[in-house]
């Protein structure tokens, strides 16, 4: 291996970007080195994402650019969800790649990594059937201020399209203890904001005797003195109880928004995709949420052209839309995946027809932002600072809803503001973001 340096490329979701945190984090802890580029790394690693096709291929694009330069001293592994799912076969679909390994088995990486240097060849990590997937313990996180804490791995839902059950196994719960322990060792070291992670956060159960659900945990990690934020993501509707509404309400440290996906607006296409939840199941939700005490953002997810979407249940994903006004939302056209039900379903649904849909859908979602967030001009709101668009001579902030408020702070004079709360005054909206001047100076 041409030097202990290595190169990790991100795929998928926020589960996957923590996931190469704790990566990172034991990649150092063995004397391995950072660098910018696949080309000066004796290691590349992609830790993968296989909830859709195409970010599928992507994988095997980018392990094809570099075949070449294998066997020259450079070494490929494959990580994440695409490693659990294709498993050994990568070694034959890119024999240049030496470790394959899902993330239950990141916390054997260490022993994996000596094998690796030692000459062999090729090594895998697959097993699922672990409790040990949480004893990472210094991942090595990029932002100095917000820091994720992952609290459940694995899903035990059958959701018919998602492949997430295949590729993290079962779900697990950590232990409170645990979370408590990570959360109050982040806010001594500085950390102000905190994002608890699961694929299905709010079916945490806490599996020592306390047994605390996920709203009793919320609030003990809202409690923590020196943490100002606390976000969670992803919630299923089917387990997001009134509860976790009420901790919200009593604890303005947890973020003003909820990103919970409904997938469909047709009870029907709901029942196919094996959701668990109706249409008016949901609604309830929304009710809860648009009337706590303060007023809290909403954010979705939603598949069109599942397999037997009719255009009538497309519309009432529209009506959806219209009755919920999301705040934003991630929409994608449906993407058959291996080993999921959907694969075996009759989908009669023309690429053209879904592509119209899937157009159709951001445009009215796109309507609906500008008009939400232009009712944010005039206002203040308190951000946290992200960093700095030197082009357009602006900071980045976000505000506890999670919208991206870019602001201008005339009395800086160079000095970073990163990490800071500042209240800020919106003066302009679009459909993606905001843009006001520091409050503190108008
Ligand atoms: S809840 Fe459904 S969509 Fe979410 S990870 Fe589990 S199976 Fe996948």
């Amino acid at each position: 291996m041409s030097g202990k340096t290595f190169y990790i490329e991100t795929f998928g979701c926020q589960m996957n970007a923590h996931d190469s945190e704790k990566v990172v984090g034991a990649l150092i802890a063995r004397g391995y080195e950072p660098v910018e580029t696949p080309e000066e790394a004796g290691l590349v690693l992609y830790n993968t994402c296989s909830i859709r096709d195409k970010a599928e291929q992507k994988v095997f694009s980018r392990l094809q650019q570099f075949k070449r330069q294998a066997g020259k001293g450079k070494l490929f592994g494959v990580l994440g969800c695409v490693a659990q799912q294709e498993g050994e076969r990568i070694f034959e679909r890119a024999p240049h790649v030496s470790l394959v390994a899902g993330s239950a088995s990141y916390t054997r990486l260490g022993e994996m990594l000596t094998r690796i240097e030692a000459g062999e060849r090729r090594v895998a990590g697959l097993s699922l059937d672990t409790g040990e997937t949480f004893d990472t313990p210094f991942p090595r996180r990029d932002n100095p201020h917000r820091a994720c804490i992952t609290i459940v791995e694995g899903c035990d839902k059958s959701c018919a399209y998602c492949v997430v059950p295949f590729t993290r196994g079962h779900e697990r719960s950590r232990a409170a203890e645990s979370v408590m322990a990570e959360a109050r060792g982040l806010a001594e070291r500085g950390y102000t904001e905190i994002q608890l992670l699961g694929q299905n956060v709010n079916s945490y159960r806490d599996p020592s005797p306390a047994a605390w659900d996920f709203a009793a945990l919320l609030a003990r990690v809202a409690a923590i003195p020196g943490i100002r934020r606390v976000r969670y993501t992803t919630s299923h509707p089917r387990d997001f109880v009134k509860a976790i509404v009420d901790a919200m309400d009593s604890n303005p440290v947890i973020c003003d928004h909820v990103h919970l996906p409904v997938q469909s607006g047709s009870t029907r296409v709901l029942a196919a995709m094996q959701r668990l939840y109706t249409r008016d199941e949901y609604m309830r939700r929304v009710e809860w949420i648009k009337t706590a005490r303060r007023p809290c953002a909403l954010t979705t997810d939603i598949i069109v052209g599942f397999p037997g979407e009719t255009g009538r249940d497309f519309d009432e994903t529209l009506r959806l839309l219209d009755e919920v006004e999301f705040d934003s939302l991630f929409s994608f056209k449906y993407s058959p995946r291996p080993k999921t039900a959907a694969l075996a379903m009759n989908d009669p649904i023309p690429p053209a027809e879904k592509q119209a849909r899937l157009l159709v859908l951001q445009e009215k979602q796109r309507a609906i932002q500008i008009r939400r967030n232009a009712a944010w001009i005039g206002r203040a709101a308190e951000v946290l600072v992200e960093g700095r668009n030197q082009a357009l001579g602006q900071w980045i902030g976000r505000t506890s809803d999670n919208r991206i408020l870019n602001f201008t702070h005339p009395g800086s004079n160079g000095d970073s503001l990163e990490g800071r709360y500042l209240p800020v005054r919106v003066t302009r909206a679009g459909p993606n973001s905001l843009v006001g001047e520091s409050a503190s100076m108008v």
